[in-house]
């Protein structure tokens, strides 16, 4: 009989829980077409089953059509956020708008508004093309010029030319591991006269991180479920396979028998945005696949 055992902190945070919920009620209003902007949450089997209650989903203002005049129709704002013109080009078209926006995301928002304001150089650790990160540049638009870079993480401090004079001030994206943004931290201050940095890396994020790298170190085999879009899967996944045998899977479908040869513990864990029924669905496929079910 294998033993499963699912990372202590897996599945659905708050803002994706949320987003979830105002979707299905939106689908479920009669007044008028409701379209996403950009992928809901980074897993396809939800996005599909939302789409299948008739949310209609589009990459940018631009795709919105026409309204008749008097017509209603509402766009959603997933929980990645947008930049406030984003928000301006919906609502100029006459669309009302439903902001999903994860209140968590929102945060670094207003630090990063604050350290320009207060004359710091600017340094985002994340994914320059991230919905979050282009939310968080958008939000700084109206501002005076100031100096802002986004990187990845320490390795691309060098292209920063990092000056001994230099204020800077560091914000994380929410989903990125607690551990290098506190590496880039030290490292921007071992070359400069003043950081100053804001932990906003989300709790649910470091929960899942934490309880994915404990599990990690205690089965020789784990399983992440999540998308393969979804930035906070891709780093449970990269923490898992520094200690352990690791397959990324979106669906229990594509779970291979071959793997769980003369394995007698394994390991799931389930990024932010995968949903508690595709975490059972694994499990139970698991333990049909090795004859204990
Ligand atoms: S991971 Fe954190 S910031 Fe992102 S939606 Fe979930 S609760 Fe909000």
């Amino acid at each position: 009989m294998i033993e499963i055992i699912r990372a202590k902190s897996a599945g659905f945070c708050f803002g994706v829980e949320r987003i979830v919920k105002m979707a299905e009620a939106l689908t479920q209003q009669p007044a008028g077409p409701v379209y996403c902007l950009g992928e809901l949450i980074h897993n396809p089997q939800e996005v599909e089953r939302i789409r299948a209650q008739g949310m209609r989903f589009i990459t940018g203002p631009d795709e919105l059509p026409p309204l008749a005049p008097g017509q209603q129709a509402r766009v959603l704002i997933r929980a990645h956020g947008v930049a406030p013109q984003v928000k301006r080009a919906i609502t100029e078209r006459g669309y009302q708008l439903s902001d999903g926006t994860c209140p968590l995301v929102t945060i670094p928002h207003q630090f990063a508004r604050k350290l320009v304001q207060d004359g710091y150089r600017l340094v985002i650790m994340g994914h320059r093309e991230h919905p979050e990160i282009q939310g968080i540049l958008g939000e700084l638009a109206d501002l005076p010029e100031g100096r802002v870079d986004v990187v990845s993480g320490p390795e691309e401090l060098e292209r920063l030319e990092l000056r001994a004079g230099d204020r800077v001030g560091l914000i994380s994206q929410t989903t990125h591991p607690y551990e290098r943004f506190a590496r880039l931290v030290g490292e921007v201050l071992a070359r400069t006269l003043e950081v100053r940095a804001y932990n906003t890396i989300c709790q649910a994020t470091s929960e899942r991180q934490g309880a994915t790298l404990a599990l990690a170190k205690e089965v020789p085999l784990l399983i992440v479920v999540g998308g393969r879009r979804s930035s906070n899967t891709n780093r449970l996944v990269e923490i898992a396979s520094l200690y352990t045998e690791c397959y990324h899977l979106e669906d229990a479908a594509e779970l291979k028998k071959e793997w769980f040869n003369g394995v007698e513990k394994v390991g799931i864990a389930a990024g932010a945005s995968t949903p508690e029924r595709s975490i059972q669905e694994v499990e139970l496929t698991i333990r049909a696949l090795v004859g204990d079910g």
